[in-house]
């Protein structure tokens, strides 16, 4: 049985919920135990502070990312054009929408992103 779009918009919202919930965490986490640097005496106790406060931005950055695609694919969906690429225009392949329901390219232009961004 193939998925249809209209199944993948409930996928999408469903996503968005998960997204916007993890995200509301990932803040109020770090207003909580945002500990500001320079307050210690110990230079390895800043280190350690700086390290974790990248990694949590950098987490953050990612839940954004995705939760920004997410909303695109709806707003899409919205608009009637959730399924066809943003590069070419073409029809994005369902399995690949299976797979990815918030993707903005078909398999083709992936590819050629990630080849020319070196991955
Ligand atoms: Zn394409």
């Amino acid at each position: 049985m193939t998925t249809t779009k209209a199944e993948l918009y409930d996928v999408l919202l469903k996503l968005r919920d998960t997204y916007e919930n993890k995200l509301e965490q990932m803040e109020a986490a770090r207003i909580l135990d945002t500990p500001g640097t320079g307050y210690t005496n110990h230079q390895a106790d800043d280190a350690t502070m700086v390290f974790d406060q990248t990694a949590d931005e950098s987490a953050l950055r990612a839940v954004k990312t995705r939760l920004r695609q997410i909303k695109e694919a709806v707003a899409k969906h919205d608009a009637g054009t959730y399924g066809t690429c943003e590069n070419c225009g073409r029809e994005i392949d369902i399995a690949r929408l299976e797979a990815i329901p918030y993707t903005p390219l078909c398999l083709n232009c992936a590819e050629t992103r990630d080849y020319n961004a070196g991955m």
